[in-house]
Protein backbone atom coordinates (compact mmCIF):
# COMPACT_ATOMS: atom_id res chain seq x y z
CA UNK A 1 0.00 0.00 0.00
CA UNK A 2 2.91 2.25 -0.62
CA UNK A 3 4.61 5.04 1.48
CA UNK A 4 6.44 2.56 3.42
CA UNK A 5 10.25 3.60 2.47
CA UNK A 6 12.58 5.97 4.34
CA UNK A 7 15.22 7.71 1.50
CA UNK A 8 18.04 9.02 3.43
CA UNK A 9 20.47 11.22 1.32
CA UNK A 10 23.49 11.78 0.60
CA UNK A 11 27.43 10.80 1.19
CA UNK A 12 28.74 7.61 1.98
CA UNK A 13 32.65 7.15 2.33
CA UNK A 14 34.68 4.74 4.20
CA UNK A 15 36.08 5.04 7.49
CA UNK A 16 39.42 3.32 8.24
CA UNK A 17 39.36 3.08 11.77
CA UNK A 18 42.51 2.65 14.44
CA UNK A 19 40.89 1.21 17.82
CA UNK A 20 44.22 2.05 20.60
CA UNK A 21 44.35 3.68 23.33
CA UNK A 22 48.03 4.79 22.50
CA UNK A 23 46.39 6.63 19.68
CA UNK A 24 44.77 9.36 21.92
CA UNK A 25 45.85 12.49 20.50
CA UNK A 26 47.27 13.38 23.53
CA UNK A 27 49.31 11.08 23.65
CA UNK A 28 50.24 11.46 19.69
CA UNK A 29 50.89 15.76 20.50
CA UNK A 30 52.67 14.95 23.40
CA UNK A 31 55.04 12.24 21.24
CA UNK A 32 55.33 15.41 18.37
CA UNK A 33 56.55 17.29 20.81
CA UNK A 34 59.57 15.17 22.04
CA UNK A 35 60.24 14.57 18.10
CA UNK A 36 60.23 18.02 17.48
CA UNK A 37 62.40 18.80 20.51
CA UNK A 38 64.83 15.82 19.29
CA UNK A 39 65.49 15.43 15.55
CA UNK A 40 62.96 18.09 13.90
CA UNK A 41 63.64 17.46 10.27
CA UNK A 42 64.44 13.84 10.83
CA UNK A 43 61.65 11.85 12.71
CA UNK A 44 59.15 9.11 12.25
CA UNK A 45 56.13 8.27 15.01
CA UNK A 46 54.93 4.67 15.77
CA UNK A 47 52.35 4.43 17.54
CA UNK A 48 50.55 0.19 18.09
CA UNK A 49 46.93 0.05 17.65
CA UNK A 50 44.53 -2.84 19.05
CA UNK A 51 42.55 -3.51 15.94
CA UNK A 52 41.85 -1.84 13.00
CA UNK A 53 39.19 -2.29 10.51
CA UNK A 54 37.08 -0.78 7.70
CA UNK A 55 33.86 0.33 7.87
CA UNK A 56 31.06 2.43 5.64
CA UNK A 57 30.61 5.91 7.24
CA UNK A 58 29.27 9.37 6.22
CA UNK A 59 26.39 10.74 8.35
CA UNK A 60 23.81 9.67 5.61
CA UNK A 61 25.09 6.40 5.03
CA UNK A 62 25.51 5.81 9.18
CA UNK A 63 21.88 6.91 9.48
CA UNK A 64 20.62 4.52 7.24
CA UNK A 65 22.51 1.72 8.89
CA UNK A 66 20.95 2.78 12.26
CA UNK A 67 17.21 2.80 10.75
CA UNK A 68 18.42 -0.97 8.87
CA UNK A 69 18.84 -2.34 12.36
CA UNK A 70 15.95 -0.44 13.88
CA UNK A 71 13.93 -2.69 11.37
CA UNK A 72 12.65 0.27 8.61
CA UNK A 73 12.58 -0.39 5.04
CA UNK A 74 15.49 2.09 4.06
CA UNK A 75 16.97 3.53 0.97
CA UNK A 76 20.48 5.37 0.57
CA UNK A 77 21.05 7.56 -1.87
CA UNK A 78 24.16 9.05 -2.45
CA UNK A 79 27.34 9.14 -4.76
CA UNK A 80 29.36 5.73 -5.26
CA UNK A 81 32.77 5.41 -7.45
CA UNK A 82 33.74 2.69 -9.36
CA UNK A 83 36.92 2.05 -7.42
CA UNK A 84 38.70 -0.77 -5.59
CA UNK A 85 36.05 0.44 -2.87
CA UNK A 86 32.80 0.19 -4.61
CA UNK A 87 33.23 -4.24 -3.91
CA UNK A 88 33.23 -3.02 -0.28
CA UNK A 89 30.40 -0.84 -0.17
CA UNK A 90 28.14 -2.95 -2.35
CA UNK A 91 28.67 -5.53 0.02
CA UNK A 92 28.20 -3.71 3.27
CA UNK A 93 25.29 -1.92 2.00
CA UNK A 94 23.76 -5.21 1.07
CA UNK A 95 24.72 -6.88 4.28
CA UNK A 96 22.43 -4.36 6.17
CA UNK A 97 19.59 -4.93 4.05
CA UNK A 98 19.82 -1.13 2.23
CA UNK A 99 18.03 -0.40 -0.89
CA UNK A 100 20.80 1.22 -2.97
CA UNK A 101 19.33 1.36 -6.61
CA UNK A 102 19.47 4.78 -7.56
CA UNK A 103 22.80 6.00 -6.10
CA UNK A 104 25.13 7.50 -8.94
CA UNK A 105 28.01 5.68 -10.35
CA UNK A 106 31.36 8.41 -10.85
CA UNK A 107 33.99 6.52 -13.00
CA UNK A 108 37.86 7.51 -12.41
CA UNK A 109 37.74 8.78 -8.83
CA UNK A 110 38.80 6.83 -5.69
CA UNK A 111 36.09 6.92 -2.78
CA UNK A 112 36.29 9.51 -0.06
CA UNK A 113 37.75 8.06 3.30
CA UNK A 114 38.57 9.40 6.48
CA UNK A 115 40.90 7.32 8.93
CA UNK A 116 39.78 7.75 12.85
CA UNK A 117 42.02 7.28 15.64
CA UNK A 118 39.65 6.06 17.88
CA UNK A 119 40.90 6.17 21.57
CA UNK A 120 39.78 2.69 23.32
CA UNK A 121 40.40 4.02 26.71
CA UNK A 122 37.70 7.12 26.76
CA UNK A 123 36.29 6.66 23.23
CA UNK A 124 37.12 10.07 21.58
CA UNK A 125 37.94 10.35 18.21
CA UNK A 126 40.44 12.10 15.83
CA UNK A 127 39.69 12.16 12.48
CA UNK A 128 41.58 12.76 9.55
CA UNK A 129 39.44 13.42 6.48
CA UNK A 130 40.03 12.92 2.48
CA UNK A 131 36.88 13.97 0.98
CA UNK A 132 38.91 13.77 -2.53
CA UNK A 133 37.46 15.61 -5.47
CA UNK A 134 33.69 13.10 -5.43
CA UNK A 135 31.11 15.21 -6.99
CA UNK A 136 27.60 15.84 -5.28
CA UNK A 137 24.55 14.45 -5.67
CA UNK A 138 22.39 16.74 -8.44
CA UNK A 139 19.21 18.09 -8.30
CA UNK A 140 19.22 16.49 -11.75
CA UNK A 141 19.90 12.84 -10.08
CA UNK A 142 17.51 13.48 -7.38
CA UNK A 143 14.78 13.99 -9.84
CA UNK A 144 15.03 10.78 -11.27
CA UNK A 145 13.47 9.21 -8.32
CA UNK A 146 10.50 7.31 -8.44
CA UNK A 147 8.49 10.10 -5.96
CA UNK A 148 5.57 9.51 -7.81
CA UNK A 149 4.95 5.69 -7.18
CA UNK A 150 3.51 6.54 -3.46
CA UNK A 151 7.12 4.80 -2.59
CA UNK A 152 8.43 7.16 0.39
CA UNK A 153 7.36 8.06 3.69
CA UNK A 154 10.33 10.18 5.00
CA UNK A 155 12.98 11.84 3.23
CA UNK A 156 16.29 12.64 5.04
CA UNK A 157 19.06 14.86 4.04
CA UNK A 158 22.51 15.65 5.68
CA UNK A 159 23.28 19.15 5.35
CA UNK A 160 26.04 19.02 2.65
CA UNK A 161 28.12 22.21 1.43
CA UNK A 162 26.20 22.84 -1.39
CA UNK A 163 23.14 23.97 0.90
CA UNK A 164 21.09 25.53 -2.02
CA UNK A 165 21.04 21.99 -4.12
CA UNK A 166 20.11 20.48 -0.86
CA UNK A 167 17.16 23.21 -0.04
CA UNK A 168 16.05 22.64 -3.96
CA UNK A 169 15.63 19.09 -3.10
CA UNK A 170 13.44 19.95 -0.15
CA UNK A 171 11.39 22.53 -2.12
CA UNK A 172 10.88 19.44 -4.70
CA UNK A 173 9.23 17.59 -2.14
CA UNK A 174 7.37 20.10 -1.06
CA UNK A 175 6.15 20.56 -4.47
CA UNK A 176 5.28 16.85 -5.05
CA UNK A 177 3.49 17.04 -1.61
CA UNK A 178 1.35 20.31 -2.47
CA UNK A 179 0.06 18.73 -5.50
CA UNK A 180 -0.48 15.11 -4.37
CA UNK A 181 -3.68 13.81 -2.40
CA UNK A 182 -2.48 10.25 -1.80
CA UNK A 183 -0.15 10.98 1.51
CA UNK A 184 2.48 13.44 2.03
CA UNK A 185 6.38 12.74 2.69
CA UNK A 186 7.65 14.16 5.33
CA UNK A 187 11.15 16.01 5.64
CA UNK A 188 14.31 16.39 7.55
CA UNK A 189 17.40 17.74 7.29
CA UNK A 190 20.67 17.44 9.50
CA UNK A 191 23.09 20.85 9.96
CA UNK A 192 25.72 19.72 11.65
CA UNK A 193 29.51 21.57 10.44
CA UNK A 194 29.98 24.73 11.27
CA UNK A 195 29.13 26.08 7.92
CA UNK A 196 27.14 29.46 6.82
CA UNK A 197 25.25 28.76 4.05
CA UNK A 198 23.56 25.62 6.03
CA UNK A 199 21.86 28.07 7.53
CA UNK A 200 19.44 28.50 5.04
CA UNK A 201 17.74 24.77 5.49
CA UNK A 202 16.36 25.92 8.91
CA UNK A 203 12.69 26.75 6.97
CA UNK A 204 13.33 23.51 4.47
CA UNK A 205 12.21 20.60 6.14
CA UNK A 206 9.52 19.47 8.19
CA UNK A 207 12.25 18.18 11.07
CA UNK A 208 15.79 19.75 11.52
CA UNK A 209 18.00 18.28 13.53
CA UNK A 210 21.25 20.51 14.98
CA UNK A 211 24.17 19.36 16.06
CA UNK A 212 25.72 20.56 19.56
CA UNK A 213 28.78 21.68 17.74
CA UNK A 214 26.85 24.29 15.07
CA UNK A 215 24.57 25.27 17.78
CA UNK A 216 27.79 26.22 20.35
CA UNK A 217 28.83 27.47 17.07
CA UNK A 218 26.10 30.00 16.82
CA UNK A 219 26.99 31.10 20.76
CA UNK A 220 24.73 28.81 22.57
CA UNK A 221 25.42 27.26 25.93
CA UNK A 222 22.81 25.16 26.51
CA UNK A 223 20.66 22.58 24.80
CA UNK A 224 17.12 24.36 26.11
CA UNK A 225 18.36 27.55 25.21
CA UNK A 226 19.81 26.29 21.86
CA UNK A 227 16.35 24.67 20.78
CA UNK A 228 14.52 27.76 22.02
CA UNK A 229 16.22 29.98 19.67
CA UNK A 230 17.05 28.34 16.98
CA UNK A 231 13.36 27.36 16.61
CA UNK A 232 12.30 30.69 15.34
CA UNK A 233 14.34 29.87 12.24
CA UNK A 234 11.73 26.94 11.54
CA UNK A 235 9.05 26.79 9.32
CA UNK A 236 5.31 26.85 10.86
CA UNK A 237 5.15 23.45 12.40
CA UNK A 238 8.48 22.14 12.46
CA UNK A 239 10.29 19.83 15.11
CA UNK A 240 13.41 20.98 16.14
CA UNK A 241 15.75 18.23 17.94
CA UNK A 242 19.10 19.45 18.89
CA UNK A 243 21.60 16.16 21.04
CA UNK A 244 23.92 17.31 23.39
CA UNK A 245 26.42 14.01 23.61
CA UNK A 246 26.32 13.15 27.15
CA UNK A 247 23.24 15.43 28.27
CA UNK A 248 21.13 14.11 26.04
CA UNK A 249 19.11 15.78 23.67
CA UNK A 250 16.58 18.81 23.79
CA UNK A 251 13.38 19.71 21.11
CA UNK A 252 10.75 21.78 20.07
CA UNK A 253 7.13 20.55 19.53
CA UNK A 254 5.35 22.45 16.46
CA UNK A 255 3.06 23.97 19.19
CA UNK A 256 6.34 25.15 20.68
CA UNK A 257 6.80 23.51 23.90
CA UNK A 258 10.50 22.24 24.74
CA UNK A 259 11.12 18.61 25.73
CA UNK A 260 14.18 17.11 26.84
CA UNK A 261 15.85 13.95 27.52
CA UNK A 262 18.25 12.37 29.56
CA UNK A 263 21.49 10.47 28.25
CA UNK A 264 21.35 6.80 28.70
CA UNK A 265 25.05 6.17 28.93
CA UNK A 266 26.15 2.41 28.78
CA UNK A 267 27.99 0.57 31.26
CA UNK A 268 31.24 1.33 29.52
CA UNK A 269 31.86 3.75 27.02
CA UNK A 270 33.63 1.93 23.80
CA UNK A 271 32.49 3.91 20.81
CA UNK A 272 31.20 7.17 20.22
CA UNK A 273 31.57 7.39 16.07
CA UNK A 274 27.96 7.69 14.81
CA UNK A 275 26.45 8.21 18.04
CA UNK A 276 24.54 11.70 16.00
CA UNK A 277 23.63 9.62 13.37
CA UNK A 278 22.16 6.82 15.30
CA UNK A 279 20.32 9.35 17.09
CA UNK A 280 19.01 10.87 14.13
CA UNK A 281 17.98 7.55 13.01
CA UNK A 282 16.32 6.64 16.27
CA UNK A 283 14.59 9.71 16.60
CA UNK A 284 13.11 9.89 12.93
CA UNK A 285 11.81 6.07 13.27
CA UNK A 286 9.95 7.16 16.35
CA UNK A 287 8.55 10.06 14.54
CA UNK A 288 7.43 8.18 11.71
CA UNK A 289 5.41 5.65 13.51
CA UNK A 290 3.87 8.41 15.30
CA UNK A 291 5.00 8.81 18.52
CA UNK A 292 5.37 12.21 20.12
CA UNK A 293 8.11 14.71 20.23
CA UNK A 294 9.45 13.45 24.11
CA UNK A 295 9.11 10.53 23.22
CA UNK A 296 11.00 10.11 20.27
CA UNK A 297 14.08 11.76 21.67
CA UNK A 298 13.72 9.54 24.50
CA UNK A 299 13.94 6.83 22.04
CA UNK A 300 17.07 8.65 20.14
CA UNK A 301 18.99 8.65 23.48
CA UNK A 302 18.48 5.01 24.53
CA UNK A 303 19.90 3.61 21.00
CA UNK A 304 22.49 6.37 20.87
CA UNK A 305 23.35 4.88 24.18
CA UNK A 306 23.47 1.60 23.56
CA UNK A 307 25.40 2.37 20.31
CA UNK A 308 28.16 3.90 22.45
CA UNK A 309 28.82 1.18 24.65
CA UNK A 310 29.86 -1.18 21.63
CA UNK A 311 32.58 -1.07 19.25
CA UNK A 312 30.92 -0.28 15.63
CA UNK A 313 27.47 -1.47 15.08
CA UNK A 314 28.36 -5.14 16.85
CA UNK A 315 25.30 -5.98 19.20
CA UNK A 316 22.70 -3.80 17.50
CA UNK A 317 20.74 -6.21 15.55
P1 LIG B 1 28.17 13.03 17.82
O1 LIG B 1 29.23 12.70 18.82
O2 LIG B 1 28.01 12.00 16.77
O3 LIG B 1 28.25 14.43 17.32
P2 LIG B 1 26.33 13.76 19.89
O4 LIG B 1 27.46 14.10 20.80
O5 LIG B 1 25.46 14.85 19.46
O6 LIG B 1 26.80 12.94 18.62
O7 LIG B 1 25.45 12.65 20.62
C1 LIG B 1 24.29 12.13 20.02
C2 LIG B 1 23.53 11.35 21.04
O8 LIG B 1 24.32 10.21 21.43
C3 LIG B 1 23.27 12.12 22.32
O9 LIG B 1 22.03 12.79 22.24
C4 LIG B 1 23.25 11.02 23.37
O10 LIG B 1 21.96 10.46 23.45
C5 LIG B 1 24.20 9.97 22.79
N1 LIG B 1 25.53 10.09 23.41
C6 LIG B 1 26.62 10.68 22.89
N2 LIG B 1 27.67 10.61 23.74
C7 LIG B 1 27.21 9.94 24.82
C8 LIG B 1 27.79 9.53 26.04
N3 LIG B 1 29.06 9.81 26.35
N4 LIG B 1 27.00 8.84 26.93
C9 LIG B 1 25.71 8.55 26.63
N5 LIG B 1 25.11 8.91 25.49
C10 LIG B 1 25.85 9.60 24.60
Amino acid sequence: NGHERTLVSQHVIIDHINHGGELDKVTAVKQMLLAAATAWNKYQMYLGCVDILWQRGGNASNSSTALALIGEEIEFLGVITDSMEQRFLDEDLKNYGIIYEHCVIHLGIRTPTATIISNTYNASRTILSCQRNLPELTLDDFKKLPFHSNLYKWVHFEGRPDADVIKAMLQYIDELNNNSDNGKMTTSVEIEKRRDNLSCLFDAADVVFVSKDYAQGLGYQSMEQAVEQMFTRCRRGAILVCPWGECGAAAVSPDGSVVTSPAYPPLRLVDTLAAGDTFIAATLSALSCGRSVQKAIIFGCQVAGAKCGMRGWSGMA
